[in-house]
């Protein structure tokens, strides 16, 4: 089977040094795989969220890579362009009752999870959807679809779990299998009322269909990959295997991230530094690597 990675950043930023990381652990990977034979290593921009995704930004991300001589295998993939193939998955889920219309808004969630105390926390922080529109009487959702209110779609998770044959897991690379626990994301939104499809649907959509074998990414989407493989067994798509590194930190130990100021890819070229100097910034063989 061919070896492929892939980088799959949104284009909402210029590139920093995390990223710089993240893309040459994939790009390396590629490239020693097979004994040095060499995988392959995609690019994909994840740019679904047009309110925060920009075509400057997306640039960028190709002129950087290349500035890096992180060259990638064949066609970028642009996720923007594909809706329909996501629309179409959602259509499948939907003709086997997996998904249902949620009208809710975030105030009426906020408050539904107050008048029932405390609320479970799903793993990127949200309370867990009460459930309040998978309760509603069929009668009254057609009522309120046929009068255009807005709505997200709901994956039903007790009725995709109940589709299952076995539990789930996954291969960490180098650190064995991991038990999945997919319910505790609760009923997760797989498509927004403001966007047609969610990033846990695209993405592991698109690792299926460009045969992505090794998952690398950060270690703040590992919880996430319990809900992709949910959603791959239920597509019966192939698992890849998923290597979850550590965020890269600056010397003072603080995770490099936009909003805390890490300097651009940009920024550090127009300072001076070659190619060469911000690989060795970036590199994931130094503390934390594993790859
Ligand atoms: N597009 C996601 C991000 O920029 C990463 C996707 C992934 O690696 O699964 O955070």
């Amino acid at each position: 089977m061919e070896f492929v990675t892939r980088f799959a950043p949104s284009p909402t930023g210029l590139l920093h040094l995390g990223h710089a990381h993240a893309a040459l652990r994939a790009w390396r990977a590629a490239r020693r795989a097979g004994g040095g034979a060499g995988g392959r290593f995609l690019l994909r921009l994840e740019d679904i969220d047009a309110s925060r995704c920009r075509a400057e930004f997306a640039a960028a991300i190709r002129e950087d890579l290349a500035w890096l001589g992180l060259h990638w295998d064949g066609e970028v993939r642009v996720q923007s362009a594909h809706m329909e193939d996501y629309a179409a998955a959602l259509d499948a889920l939907a003709a086997r009752g997996l998904l249902y219309p949620c009208f809710c808004t975030r105030a009426d969630i906020q408050r539904e999870v107050a008048a029932a105390g405390a609320a479970p926390h799903a793993p990127d922080g949200s309370a867990v959807y009460p459930g309040t529109c998978r309760a509603l009487a069929p009668a009254q959702r057609r009522r309120r679809l046929e009068t255009g209110e807005r709505y997200a779609l709901r994956l039903d998770i007790g009725r995709a779990l109940a589709t299952l044959a076995a539990p789930l897991d996954f291969e960490e690379l180098g650190e064995g299998r991991r038990v999945c626990a997919p319910e505790r994301f609760g009923d997760v939104v797989l498509a927004r009322k403001d966007m047609p499809a969610s990033y846990h649907l695209c993405v592991t959509h698109d690792d299926a269909l460009q045969g992505v074998t090794l998952v690398t990414r950060a270690e703040d989407l590992q919880p996430a990959t319990d809900l992709h493989r949910l959603l791959q067994a239920l597509f019966g798509w192939p698992a890849p295997r998923y290597a979850h590194h550590r965020l890269l930190a600056d010397a003072a130990g603080r995770r490099l991230a936009k909003r805390d100021g890490a300097p651009s890819l940009r920024a550090l070229r127009a300072a001076g530094f070659s190619p060469a100097a911000v690989l060795a910034m970036a590199d994931p063989d130094g503390p934390g690597g594993r790859l």
